[in-house]
């Protein structure tokens, strides 16, 4: 299989070199299919290319554009040759998973939709004052750059309230899984007008080279803090406004209330684990009250047993592929043998397939106990299948813990007591909490995630990720500047005579 780019209304050969080539973490070794690697003056050409449409995209009434893109991502979906298989062949999550990334994008253009209508809306005041339109307007062209990882779900949380608001867009997904995104978005971008939506592939440079073109407009990025810091040095050469998702490593408080038991450790190996717990809002760490610490790693290992099954992503019944890659599993590893070292213990979780493919990049997924604070599984983002269990004294340490990294993306706290439980996600320095669940399970459409710290500034999701679109135009006529009226206050003195 091979897919081209995406530029001005075509399908488009690359002309950046050879095709990039996805290995397939399942094996090591088979090429999954090959994706365009397109030249510097191609993402030029995609710019232009945007930002001719955009022009008279952004005209077209708010109520056809959100019909035109529903449209369009609706049949794209029912014509078919989109479903998760690809997905979980050239990036390792189960296809069971990804078949979730298409119904998302379905779902959320739902949800945009009247969201984008209202938040287009001018407004007008007119009072004694005199009359203020507050005009919404597009920034205009989109560069949008998105991780491997949910490669359907990222992109469609750029490129929906994107266009949806009359911006044109320029999509770059990773070369780490560039397939199954590609073709889906070109799929939807052959069903709108020419240019509004583009997508170029390749790496690095390809990025950088949309970065930095001076006609972008607003760069929305999703990814890591080496790239972000990249980003953010070449958006200050333009004065570019940024939208940037970074990762996290977020803790799970649970309190001594909580609702100690099975259903609560499924959900918090469900919430650490998905998605070979590469998710940017992943349980990264859990805090749990001392006396409770035993029985609960008891608890969370039967419950790994019951539910993690690690193997082949294409197969029914597998709940945990490969990592991404091998430089990836080499990286976990290395942590995990660390945690070793500084005398943390190690507990194997799950079950793992026989006969998998002795290169594909398989790791068993682990959780760590005895680890102090200043170990850089705790410390750091490990976004992968090793999660660290800490024991902690009293609620105040526990919160301190807790903030007392550089990310702030999400956080969750467990508790019986609704009341308890909302008074702790108030103190917790987060973007985004949830309540007795953790990760994708405590998602709402509505509601606007995003991080502070270095997990990054900005949101999707909810009226808040719209918002990112669009920019306020005041339009303001004072009273006193009518025709016949003389404007008293703000004027240069004039000396009397
Ligand atoms: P990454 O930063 O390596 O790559 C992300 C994208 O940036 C890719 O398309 C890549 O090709 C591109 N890129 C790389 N260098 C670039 C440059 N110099 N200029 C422009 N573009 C460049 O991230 P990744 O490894 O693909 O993703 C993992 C990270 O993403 C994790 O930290 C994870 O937590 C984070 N993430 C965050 C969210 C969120 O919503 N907050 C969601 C998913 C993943």
């Amino acid at each position: 299989m091979h897919i081209d780019a995406f530029i001005d209304g075509r399908a488009t050969p690359g002309l950046g070199g050879a095709p990039h080539a996805r290995i397939s973490p399942i094996d090591g070794r088979s090429v999954v299919g090959t994706a365009a690697s397109v030249s510097v003056a191609q993402v030029g050409e995609a710019v232009a290319a945007a930002m001719r449409a955009q022009r008279r995209w952004r005209s077209v009434p708010v109520a056809d554009r959100v019909a035109i893109v529903r449209a369009a991502i609706d049949d794209a979906l029912d014509d078919g040759g989109h479903d998760g298989l690809l997905i979980a062949r050239e990036m390792g999550k189960p296809a069971a998973e990804a078949d979730g990334e298409f119904a998302f994008a379905r779902r959320f253009a739902a949800y945009c939709g009247p969201q984008a209508e209202s938040a287009c809306a001018e407004t007008r005041v007119e009072d004694d004052e005199g009359v203020l339109l507050r005009v919404p307007e597009p920034m205009g062209v989109v560069a949008a750059i998105t991780p491997w990882n949910a490669p359907v779900i990222l992109a469609a949380l750029k490129v929906i309230p994107a266009l949806m608001t009359g911006n044109a867009v320029v999509l770059k997904p990773s070369p780490l899984a560039p397939l199954a995104v590609t073709r889906f978005v070109a799929d939807v971008a052959a069903r709108l007008p020419a240019g509004v939506l583009n997508v170029v592939n390749g790496g690095p440079e390809v990025g950088e080279a949309l970065v930095a073109d001076g006609r972008v407009d607003l760069i929305s990025f999703t990814g890591g803090p080496v790239t972000a810091r990249a980003i953010g040095s070449s958006a200050a050469r333009t004065i570019t406004p940024t939208v940037m998702e970074l990762g996290g490593n977020d803790a799970a408080v649970l309190l001594d209330d909580a609702d100690w038991g099975p259903e609560l450790a499924e959900r918090i190996v469900f919430g650490a684990f998905l998605t070979s717990g590469q998710v940017c809002m992943a349980i990264k760490r859990v805090l749990v009250p001392r006396e409770r610490h035993d029985a609960f790693v008891d608890e969370l290992v039967a419950a790994a047993a019951r539910v993690l099954r690690i193997g082949d992503p294409t197969q029914d019944g597998v709940t945990m592929g490969p990592v991404i890659d091998d430089g990836a599993r080499r990286r976990l590893e290395a942590l995990v043998t660390s945690a070793r070292r500084a005398g943390g213990a190690v507990h194997e979780l799950g079950s793992m397939d026989d006969d998998l493919p002795a290169d594909g990049h398989w790791m068993r997924p682990v959780l760590v106990t005895g680890l102090g604070d200043d170990h850089e599984l705790v410390r750091e983002e490990q976004f992968g299948p090793v999660l660290p269990v800490l024991a902690y004294d009293d609620l105040d340490e526990a919160v301190a813990r807790a903030n007392g990294v550089e990310h702030g993306l999400a956080s969750s706290v467990w508790s019986i007591d609704e009341e308890a439980a909302l008074d702790v996600a108030r103190r917790l320095r987060a973007g985004f909490t949830f309540i007795n669940c953790a990760n994708r399970a405590g998602v709402s459409l509505r509601a606007p995630m995003g991080g502070r710290g270095i997990s990054g500034h900005g949101r999707e999701f909810g009226d808040l990720g719209l918002a990112e679109y669009l920019q306020n135009h005041s339009v303001n006529y004072p009273s006193t500047a009518r025709p016949g009226r003389r404007m008293t206050a703000n004027r240069y003195p004039v000396a009397s005579a």
